[in-house]
């Protein structure tokens, strides 16, 4: 619970306890003066006054938050293993992969990343992240000793699980992990197609992400990473390690983009 408390939803409370007894008693008066007729001039002071007032208080941020802000979804709690042995492999892959020397492995999210895990059930989507090492995937082995994972989990239903904290470093998308949270979706492809619920709670977990974190600028599908290549988030040592993709579809981000809105933007056109 503590962790959605960010400064902005904050600053929108103490915004609210001020519209019911912060103002002052001339505020009530001007406005009513306003309200029942009077010179067009006094009226316009009136106006003026209350504007002001107003203008004074709200920032660009506050004003922004005329618009509701996405409600947190329901978020079941499924941590997978988290060492000492994660923490310096993850260390490691950032050193290695993005060039960056960071002391822990915590990111400032810049984009969601949507994917599906091609397994067709929760727990063995998730035994393919609980590992600390990357158990025999060859053509992943040769670029480090970490396991994949993702931050989020949907299942076939749509219950959101969440297996790690959103800033800690996770591998799941070539070139981009150190600014990306990841959204796993159990199933996918042709066998396992993702469910209308599961669309639904990716909407509603994008919007609250989103919110919560003002840096994100994208929301991708795993299969448009490569359009990042010449984007200044793009950061691999290595040319070569590049994997083809599929997940999840143009068909599941571009609805989903919609949805979002102008929020989420797209990713670079190739
Ligand atoms: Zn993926």
């Amino acid at each position: 619970m503590g962790e959605h408390k960010t400064g902005r939803i904050r600053t929108r409370r103490s915004q609210q306890r001020g519209a019911s007894v912060g103002y002052p008693h001339w505020w009530h008066f001007r406005t009513r003066a306003a309200d029942k007729g009077g010179s067009l001039s006094s009226k316009l002071t009136a106006y003026l006054s209350v504007a002001t007032f107003v203008g004074g208080l709200a920032s660009d941020k506050m004003l922004a938050q005329t618009e509701p802000e996405a409600e947190r979804p329901n978020i079941i709690d499924l941590p997978i293993q988290w060492d000492s042995n994660r923490h310096d492999l993850s260390l490691e892959y950032i050193r290695a992969h993005h060039e960056l020397i960071w002391d822990k492995p915590e990111t400032v999210p810049r984009m969601i990343v949507i994917h599906w895990t091609a397994a067709p059930t929760l727990q063995s989507s998730f035994n393919g992240f609980d590992p600390v090492v990357l158990p025999g995937r060859n053509n992943l082995q040769g670029a480090g000793r970490l396991n994949v994972s993702a931050h989020y989990l949907v299942d076939r239903e749509g219950t959101i699980y969440q297996l790690m904290p959103e800033t800690r470093f996770a591998r799941h998308v070539i070139g981009l992990n150190y600014c990306a949270i990841g959204i796993e979706n159990v199933g996918g492809g042709d066998q396992y197609p993702l469910t209308k619920a599961q669309f639904t709670a990716n909407l509603a977990l994008s919007k609250y992400l989103l919110d919560k974190y003002p840096a994100i600028r994208y929301v991708i599908g795993h299969h448009e990473s490569p359009r990042f290549k010449e984007h200044p988030f793009y950061r691999e040592s290595d040319p070569d390690y590049v994997t083809r993709k599929s997940d999840p579809g143009d068909d599941f981000i571009l609805r989903l983009r919609n949805q979002i809105g102008k929020r989420a933007e797209s990713p670079p056109e190739m």
